[in-house]
């Protein structure tokens, strides 16, 4: 059976697209007393960015932080606040900012109007009543989070994302402008993320040309991006990442980023770093891959934290191998159906004891 698929419906990309946003949601304005609600990453507090937005009347200004990124107490908390707020659902929610924002703003769209908490509903297809209008605004490049139909959640039991065509965004506005300031470390982290979606999308035995046309596009901006001089670089990336994504919704990611979750679900570690820490480990899956990457961290003088699971005992080890060898898609887009008979538990250790 082939998936069927829903994708975000309604795009603008180019640079300044950020002033056109209050035009976009404007017909969205639809209930009486309603108001919109800006989920805005902290980092942007009192900076321009929070004074161009398009806030009017009841509207409401959530600055979130995601130092850890986004737990489901966290969504929980935050919609218990939109809650009291207001007794009225609201008539749209804004992310702006990297992958973590976008998905606390797909999560409150979700459980705004879906009973319980959100650690509920992290799987497939388990979410009930349409999701709130809302809106994505990246801020960072990479992730895909700007056009898939999950948001990546920590829970009580799992890091596990809560995934639905409800989840995908009705509406995003890429700005290449507003990734410029970024970090140098963090571009390169999260840019990474997403040449690591094209290396195990295009090598995964799941590849198909629907993934092959968007992940070979995307890898080559890759490229120019990371290994060339272009001053139209973050239009560049913008547009990888937006393929990335589209890359991996019909065909799946591999072992990098099946370890990284191993990686975040027990040390906290960021979804970028994460992947790049683990892919340099992966000669043996990527060869290529991994010899190009390298080269990307050295044009751009990166150097990877080290010895992260050496003081690690046996109990945190053995959590990590179990985290990672449980996304079962990844491994077998990686390895084929006998996957288990080539990743065991002894194999994925040694793996991460050289991270
Ligand atoms: P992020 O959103 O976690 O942000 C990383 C850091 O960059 C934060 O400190 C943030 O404040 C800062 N930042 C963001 N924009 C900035 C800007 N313009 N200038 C300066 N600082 C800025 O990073 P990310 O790599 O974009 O996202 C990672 C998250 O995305 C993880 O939570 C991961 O699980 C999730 N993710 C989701 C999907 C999906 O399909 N939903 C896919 C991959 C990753
Ligand atoms: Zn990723």
């Amino acid at each position: 059976m082939y998936r069927n698929f829903s994708i975000v419906p309604n795009i603008i990309f180019g640079r300044g697209a950020f002033s056109q946003l209050g035009a976009v949601i404007a017909p969205r304005r639809i209930t009486k007393g309603s108001y919109f609600v800006f989920v805005v990453d902290d980092v942007f507090e009192g900076k321009p960015l929070e004074s161009r937005l398009p806030i009017e009347g009841n509207d409401l200004l959530l600055r979130v932080n995601v130092d850890d990124e986004p737990k489901t107490g966290y969504i929980d908390l935050l919609v218990e606040r939109i809650r009291n707020y207001s007794e009225i659902i609201p008539d749209g929610i804004v992310g702006i900012g990297g992958g973590s924002t976008m998905d606390i703003a797909k999560a409150l769209a979700l459980m705004l109007d879906n009973p319980g908490s959100s650690a509920d509903y992290q799987g497939w297809d388990l979410i009930q009543n349409p999701s709130v209008y809302h809106v994505a605004v990246p801020t960072l490049a990479g992730t895909g989070a700007e056009i898939s139909r999950t948001t990546i959640l920590t829970g009580p039991v799992k890091k596990l994302g809560i995934n639905s065509d409800h989840t995908l965004f009705h509406q995003i506005l890429l700005d290449p402008e507003l990734i410029a300031d970024v970090p140098k470390d963090q571009w390169f982290y999260t840019g990474m993320d997403c040449y690591i979606h094209d290396v195990e999308s295009l090598q995964g035995t799941f590849i198909n040309e629907f993934s092959r046309a968007y992940g070979e596009k995307s890898i080559d901006l890759c490229r120019q991006v990371f290994l060339e001089d272009h001053p139209d670089k973050d239009d560049k990336l913008m547009m990888a990442s937006y393929f990335g994504g589209m890359s991996i919704a019909y065909s799946q990611v591999g072992a990098c980023h099946a370890l990284s979750y191993g990686l975040s679900y027990v040390l906290g570690t960021h979804h970028g770093l994460g992947c790049c820490i683990a892919f340099d480990c992966l000669e043996e899956f990527y060869p290529e891959g991994v010899r190009e990457f390298r080269q990307m961290m050295e044009k751009h003088g990166i150097n990877l934290p080290k010895n992260l699971t050496i003081d690690m005992d046996d109990k945190a080890l053995d959590l990590m191998v179990t985290t990672a060898l449980a996304l079962v898609p990844l491994w077998e887009n990686c390895l084929g159906p006998d996957w288990e008979k080539l990743m065991s538990r002894e194999r994925t250790l040694e793996l991460f004891k050289k991270m």
